[in-house]
């Protein structure tokens, strides 16, 4: 195999994968800028500027956190800040990244009931909460990105809140493109990445708490087992050092510069009109895809808006269609879809009805093909 020099990549398909999307063209111009300084004047004001935006996107009165790493970064970070080794939770497995979040709260030290839901369907609210009974905690997927199903978790933070459970929601695939909201949903930490509903480069994660998140972080009897993802340490840093390095590490300026001009095309359009957008894009999707025979994953009312799931008889003859012959990636199934379900992504600079059209004539070609 030659070695592949990143100065003149081959061609590469366009992204219409679960995640990460490509990039809007102004902000990968945005993120080409030269290196600036992680400190001073303009930095903290950019900085402090793109906390904001983050706030009003993720619904969240507590200024959020922004931390290199993943979206993975700050489950973690939301797990070994809420809880303590040795306390309950309770996760649902909703899929490959439901079981995540078991085994992220595994990794914790807590111990970790994980109810089964269904394929395709919403998890139960109540379901959840009799198994949470005595528990210190819960957490969910808004989106499964494995399945294309949005998960109530609106009416899963009520029962939350009913019983007392510190409630976080992983948003990974749902942040930018459902609605979602810390303070108006009543959910205690919602985490979320740069790469997937908000459309800007992967290198960040982000993590948005409630008050009553707060209180729970501010009367721990321990601190986390970690300096990085200790949330004090980015708290002290944002207070002690806020005119000029209100973050403990360098950041990744670059990134946080080009998230921050993604946002800002998010809010120009408005939060509700983009998720509604993505909604009908995602129903155009779906609707086409069902008219070439296959049928949806998630049952009908609970499907994703960022990740259109189909079962398919063969995913891989599809892909490699589409790749061919449209220059288009799709994804195939994951846990518990893998084999046998194609995946749509609907985010970034791809998530327009003519590339909609372009991947629905690409697949129904593949089908005609098979
Ligand atoms: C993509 C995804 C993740 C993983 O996010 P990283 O940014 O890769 O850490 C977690 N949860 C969900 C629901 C996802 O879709």
């Amino acid at each position: 195999m030659t070695e592949i020099d990143p100065r003149s990549l081959p061609a590469l398909p366009a992204l219409m994968i679960a995640g990460p999307g490509e990039m809007h063209g102004d902000d990968l111009n945005v993120l080409g800028h030269q290196v600036l300084a992680h400190y001073g004047d303009i930095w903290t004001q950019i900085h402090s500027e793109t906390i904001a935006l983050l706030g009003r996107i993720l619904g969240a009165a507590d200024p959020p956190y922004l931390i290199p790493g993943t979206g993975t970064t700050c489950l973690d970070a939301a797990v070994m800040n809420l809880f303590e080794p040795g306390q309950k939770v309770v996760t649902a497995d909703t899929g490959f990244f439901g079981t995540r979040l078991m085994e992220v709260c595994r990794a914790n030290g807590l111990e970790v009931t994980h109810v089964p839901v269904e394929v395709g369907a919403p998890i139960d609210a109540e379901r959840v909460a009799e198994a949470a009974k005595g528990a210190h905690g819960l957490l969910t997927v808004q989106v499964e990105t494995a399945t294309g199903v949005r998960h109530p978790v609106q009416e899963i933070a009520e029962v939350a809140r009913a019983q007392d459970l510190i409630y976080v929601v992983d948003g990974v695939a749902s942040v930018g493109g459902e609605a979602v909201s810390v303070d108006g949903m009543n959910i205690d930490a919602l985490v979320t990445g740069s790469q997937k509903g908000l459309e800007a480069p992967p290198g960040l994660g982000m993590l948005a708490l409630s008050g009553r998140a707060r209180d729970r972080l501010e009367s721990r009897s321990s601190r986390p087992r970690s300096w990085y993802l200790d949330l004090k340490v980015w708290d002290w840093y944002r207070s002690e050092w806020a005119g000029w390095h209100p973050h403990p590490v360098t950041m990744p300026t670059n990134l946080v510069l080009a998230l921050n001009s993604s946002l800002r095309r998010i809010l120009e359009v408005g939060l509700e009109t983009w998720v509604q957008n993505r909604h009908a894009l995602a129903s155009c999707c779906r609707d086409g895809l069902q008219k070439l025979g296959m049928k949806a994953v998630p049952q009908a009312g609970c499907e994703a808006n960022l990740v259109v799931a189909m079962w398919a008889e063969d995913p891989a003859a599809i892909q490699a269609h589409l790749i061919e012959h449209e220059g288009i990636m799709i994804s195939g199934g994951l846990t518990p879809t893998t084999g046998k379900a194609i995946r749509v992504g609907l985010m970034g600079r791809t998530a327009t009805d003519e590339m909609v059209e372009r991947a629905l004539g690409g697949i129904r070609a593949a089908l005609a093909a098979s």
